[in-house]
Order: structure tokens, then C-alpha cells, then sequence
């Protein structure tokens, strides 16, 4: 919208690009400065343009905002900073108080507040006042003050102008007018102009004496900070030139192992000028350098600063060169007068960086250096082959240390033994174990072997004993074995004559049992008849052997038996005692025959007693009964004995 105000639009400078130029205020005939709110519309207003003198139109239409343009188009630049420039003096003649801006006083890092903005009454007030070769925009005096104002529109104050302010002390203050909105009424203006705007001293004198002092206690500052620095520096000297004496040590082999190991080997121990500042000598400093550069950060670039950091976290810098020291240039030129030879461990760790550089380890970079990938991976596959190749050494020595100790052997012997050829293996012990592989598997699968021999108990190996003084520890392990077996063998046999002895016993105890029972039964007479012929029939050999040798089986036969005849014996007594007369006569033979009878089986079936009653309980078909029922008397019992021999199978026959 056209008429929209806005102050950046405003403060454009008017161009002579055909645009209307736009003016708030306008000239009239008497030489008053007039807004055009205060005059009629058109040429009428009889108003010209306080930068050019030419004839205005007042535009007071309804759609824009009020202004004046000149009557005949032209670019009339400047014409908004004169008239802002004359609205000010007017401002300030008419008005009676004015805003004064907070005053400061600074020197260097120091500042002090002198005095609070604060409103100026003044009586007397005059533009454009000679004051020699000074010719401020107004000046006004209020309680026998004067104070000089200058007004900045287009260009503020220049150093000249203030210093000669300064030297005549003539109090001023500049208002900054530049920004001010040009479509405002004449009152906003005012309120700018007076109170509003932007504004500082250009001159006070209470600021210049404030700024005198601060700039004397800087200068003091500055001097004890001198000293302070001074007497630092000359403190870090004299370390410093102490620890440079101290000598290099050697630093841990790990170091130097690893990198030799990542194939880095050629790259360090080198002289590096200065490189005293390093508790360790050049090749453990280098070897931490290129594993840092080389393999912890490969593909980033790092600083002289960065790897210092990591050698310090490591521990190789002398005490003087650990804090953190940005090594400005005053404290190394200090150093450099101090100690012969100096450098800054930045220097060093720059010089070294750039010797790498040279030979293509690292490759410099915007702010550093970087190694690449490619390094890492290569440097990483061989620390990991070397690792594990004296993992593997040893291991081996380990091995063989136990060996030798459970074996009690002297663990000397391990030490010459690691570095003989191996007959049938093709290398040494170490060797193989460097290189590892089959080979280096048989030779440890022999060793187990070996340790098994040397626990106590263990069994005698044969064949290749791998060079080691084990033929002691075998031949003793081999009589041990043979003497386990002897052992073994005799407590078997022992076993066997004590089993033997026992059933011996067991047999005669029995048959001395067997005696007294049947002794009891049968009378003494009878009784061993009946148990002598029982124990030869049994056993087939004579009584003496047989009573030694009978088995359970054929114990519990005879025992069957020797109850059987009691048994019928009781019968015989009782069938006598019933007193039946002949019946009970004939019954008592009966009764004898068939006990002859089965006294007959059981001999025949002797080892089968179940099977003799069991023929004398089976119908057989020639007698049509069963020979138990048959056999009353004599001359049937004697049918049943020859069916019997008959019936008994020849292998059964004794
Ligand atoms: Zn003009």
C-alpha cells in the first residue's frame, strides 16, 4: 500500500528515478518550516522545497498518506536530510527540555557509569552558533551550563571534530536522526528529536576524567599481568632447562613391538631436534605417534595439538610439558633465550609429523595430517598375526615349562630346547610355533601325550619323545606298569584259592551236618551207610573226595532226599504203632516196598530227584497203573525195579 509508512522505506535517499519525492514539510513564503497538515491543498499551499527551492503541491487526497511533492517532477536529492536537519534546530529552539543520554566511561576492558540519561532544562537556545573554528547545530544553556547539540543525519562526527571538542571541553552530545521515519506528524518528530532518538556523548567532561583514572588502572593491570607473566615464564625457564637435562629413558617394549609389529619398524628411533621436552627416547615417543596416527584415528585428520594430547595421556612427557600449554609465542621466544635448543613440543610433534609426510605415512591435510585407511587395516592384520604368533610361542613354552616340572625336570632345558630343529618336524620348536599350522598341532598333540606320561600313574608312551630328556621318566613309568600287572595277576590268583577254599569248607560242613541228622534219623549205623552212599553216588569219586566237593545244587538234592527217607521212616513207625494186625502188616510192606522202590529211583535218577518221583507217579502202560501204587509187596516191586532199569535212558546210567 503507497501509504503505508515504514521507516526503512523511508530512509531510502530519494532517487532521480522519475519516483515522486515525498516530503512531510514544506517552505512557506515567510520561511517557516510547515507540515503539510497545516496548509491548504494543492499549489495552493504556496509551500517550496527546502532542499530546492521549487514550488510544491500539498497531496491531501483519501487514499494516501498527506505529503508534498514537488509541483514539477524532478529528483531532488538531500531534501529529506536538509529539512530533517532544519526540523531539528526548530524542534530545539522551540522546545525548553531535552533528553540526555546515560553517560560511560570506558577504557580498555574497564567501564564506568558516570551518570543516568537525565532530562536538561535549558533557558537559552541557539542554532548554528560560531564558536571559532566549531560550528555546532545548536546550543542551549540551562543553570549555567552550556551544552552543544549536534544532529546526525547523514554523516556523524568525525575523530577531528571530537578531539577539538574535547580540547576546549566543550560538553556535546550527538542525536541520531538517520533512522527517523519521514511520514510522521510534526509532534512524533518532535518526540524523536528530543527524547526518543538515539544519543551519546560526544564530549562530557566527568567522562573524561572517569575515563583518565580507568585508563591509569589499566595501565597498572596491564603491568602487574606483566610482571605475573614475566615471573611465570622465567618459573617454566628454569624447569624447563632442568627437565631438558634429565636423559631419555627407555620406554615400555610394547611400544617399540607394536609398531615394529604393524610393520612401522623403519619409521622410528629417528633424531628429532628439541624432542627433550619427551620423558622416553625418539623410537617409544615415535612408535606412540605413528600407532595414533596411524591406526587409532587412520582416515582423521589430526594436529600437532592432538597427538601431543595422546602422548601426554600416555605419560611421556616431562613434567615441565604437561599442563596444557598453548606455547604462545612470548613464552617459547622466552625458552628459546633460556634453553639452548629449544623447541616447543608442538614444533616437534609438527617437524615429525612433516618427516612422516615426506615418506608417505601420513599425508597433510588443510589444518593437519591423516593416514589412511588402507595403513590401518594393514598395520591391525599384522599386530593381530604377530599377537597371536607369540600367543602361540608362548603357550608352547608354557607347555613344555609344565612338562618338564611335572616330570621334575630341571625347566632350564625348555629354553635351549625351543630353538633345535625338531628331527621329522623340519623346524625348531619356535619356529613352528611362529609359524603355526599342522605341523605345530602334531607337536602339541605329542606334548599332551608327554604331560599324560609325566602325571604320576600315567601310562609309558612309545616312539619320539621330541627331543626332550624324558627316557628317565618313561622307563621308570614302564616298571611301574609292569609291576601293576604282577599285581594284578597274584591278587586274581589269590582270589581264586580263597573262593576255592571256602566251597571246600561249605562241602564239609554240610556233609557233617548231613552225618548228625542222618544219625539221628537212622541210627548212627545206618546213617552213615545211607550218607556215604548218597555223597559217592553224587560226587562219582570216593567218600573223602566227594564230601569236599559238593556243589549247592547237589547239597540240596541229597538234603531233599535224607528227608524223604525220615519221612518214610516216620510212616513205618506209625503204620507199626497203629498195631492193625495182618492188614497193618501187609500195609507195612506195602509201605517197605515201595520205599525200597523210590530209594531205588532216586539212586537211579541221583542229581534229579524230581524226576524219580515223577516216574514213580506216572501211570505206566505195562503195569496200568503207576509203580507207587503197584508196589505193595515183593514180587511187584520187583516188576517196578526191572521197569525201571529199562525205563532209565543209558546216558542217565551210572
Ligand atoms: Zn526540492
Amino acid at each position: 500500500m503507497d501509504g503505508f509508512v515504514n521507516s526503512c522505506q523511508l530512509r531510502v535517499p530519494l532517487q532521480s528515478d522519475g519516483e515522486d519525492v515525498r516530503l512531510p514539510y514544506g517552505i512557506t513564503e515567510d520561511d517557516r518550516l510547515v507540515h503539510v497538515t497545516e496548509v491548504a491543498s494543492g499549489l495552493a499551499c504556496g509551500c517550496r522545497c527546502p532542499g530546492c527551492g521549487e514550488r510544491l503541491v500539498a497531496r491531501k487526497g483519501a487514499s494516501k498518506v498527506h505529503h508534498f511533492a514537488h509541483h514539477v517532477h524532478r529528483a531532488c536529492a538531500g531534501a529529506w536530510e536538509t529539512t530533517l536537519h532544519r526540523l531539528a534546530k526548530a524542534v530545539v529552539l522551540e522546545a525548553r527540555e531535552i533528553l540526555l543520554p546515560k553517560a560511560v566511561a570506558e577504557a580498555g576492558d574497564l567501564s564506568a557509569d558516570v551518570a543516568a540519561a537525565t532530562m536538561f532544562s535549558y533557558e537559552a537556545v541557539e542554532a548554528e552558533v560560531e564558536l571559532g573554528d566549531l560550528r555546532p547545530d545548536a546550543v542551549v544553556t540551562g543553570r549555567g551550563r552550556q551544552l552543544l547539540l549536534e544532529f546526525h543525519v547523514r554523516h556523524h562526527c568525525g575523530p577531528e571534530k571530537i578531539a577539538r571538542l574535547r580540547a576546549r571541553n566543550l560538553a556535546t552530545v550527538e542525536i541520531d536522526l538517520s533512522r527517523v521515519p519521514r511520514l510522521l506528524s510534526r509532534a512524533e518528530h518532535a518526540e524523536l528529536i528530543l527524547r526518543t532518538a538515539p544519543r551519546h556523548w560526544l564530549h562530557n567532561a566527568k567522562v573524561a576524567a572517569e575515563e583518565a583514572r580507568l585508563r591509569l588502572i589499566a595501565g597498572r593491570m596491564a603491568e602487574v599481568e606483566r610482571r605475573r607473566r614475566n615471573r611465570l615464564h622465567g618459573r617454566i625457564a628454569d624447569e624447563v632447562a632442568a627437565a631438558w637435562q634429565e636423559p631419555a629413558r627407555r620406554g615400555h617394549r610394547g611400544w617399540l613391538t607394536r609398531a615394529a609389529d604393524a610393520g612401522f619398524g623403519e619409521f622410528v628411533g629417528v633424531p628429532m631436534p628439541g624432542d627433550r621436552c619427551f620423558v622416553f627416547d625418539a623410537a617409544t615417543w615415535q612408535a606412540a605417534f605413528l600407532l595414533y596416527a596411524a591406526v587409532d584415528v587412520a582416515g582423521r585428520t589430526f594436529t600437532a595439538e592432538n597427538v601431543l594430547n595422546y602422548l601426554q595421556r600416555q605419560g611421556m612427557l616431562k613434567e615441565p610439558f604437561k599442563p596444557r600449554r598453548n606455547w604462545e609465542p612470548e613464552l617459547v621466544a622466552h625458552l628459546r633465550e633460556r634453553v639452548g635448543g629449544f623447541r616447543s613440543p608442538i614444533e616437534v610433534m609438527a617437524a615429525y609429523a612433516t618427516w612422516l609426510a615426506e615418506r608417505s605415512v601420513v599425508e597433510r591435510t588443510l589444518k593437519g595430517w591423516r593416514a589412511d585407511y588402507e595403513r590401518e587395516w594393514e598395520a591391525r592384520a599384522r599386530i593381530d598375526a604377530a599377537g597371536a604368533a607369540r600367543k602361540r610361542e608362548t603357550d608352547l613354552r608354557a607347555k613344555v615349562n609344565l612338562l618338564l616340572k611335572e616330570a621334575q625336570l630341571p625347566t632350564r632345558s625348555a629354553k635351549p630346547w625351543m630353538d633345535r630343529v625338531l628331527p621329522g618336524f623340519g623346524g625348531s620348536p619356535r619356529a613352528l610355533a611362529r609359524e603355526g599350522g599342522d605341523c605345530f598341532e602334531d607337536v602339541l598333540r605329542r606334548l599332551r601325550e608327554l604331560e599324560r606320561m609325566a602325571w604320576a600313574g600315567g601310562d609309558p608312551v612309545s616312539g619320539d619323545l621330541l627331543g626332550l630328556p624324558l627316557e628317565g621318566l618313561r622307563r621308570t613309568r614302564q616298571a611301574e606298569a609292569k609291576a601293576r600287572q604282577e599285581t594284578l595277576r597274584r591278587i586274581r590268583e589269590e582270589f581264586a584259592a580263597q573262593t576255592g577254599e571256602r566251597r571246600r569248607r561249605e562241602s564239609s560242613d554240610f556233609v557233617d551236618a548231613l552225618l548228625a541228622e542222618a544219625a539221628l534219623s537212622m541210627g548212627e549205623v545206618d546213617g552213615l551207610a545211607w550218607v556215604e552212599h548218597a555223597v559217592r553216588s553224587a560226587s562219582g569219586t570216593t567218600f573223602d573226595e566227594g564230601r569236599l566237593g559238593l556243589d549247592r545244587v547237589t547239597q540240596e538234592h541229597i538234603k531233599g532226599a535224607l528227608d524223604d527217607e525220615r519221612r518214610r521212616s516216620e510212616l513205618i513207625e506209625h503204620a507199626a504203632t497203629a498195631g492193625r494186625g495182618d492188614e497193618a502188616v501187609m500195609t507195612a510192606e506195602a509201605v517197605r516196598c515201595r520205599q525200597e522202590l523210590e530209594a531205588r529211583a532216586l539212586r537211579r535218577f541221583v542229581g534229579d530227584a524230581d524226576m524219580a518221583r515223577l516216574w514213580l507217579r506216572t501211570t505206566q502202560p505195562a503195569l496200568g497203573r503207576s509203580p507207587w501204587t503197584h508196589s505193595v509187596d515183593e514180587r511187584r516191586r520187583d516188576e517196578c525195579l526191572r521197569l525201571l532199569d529199562a525205563a532209565l535212558p543209558k546216558g542217565k546210567r551210572r
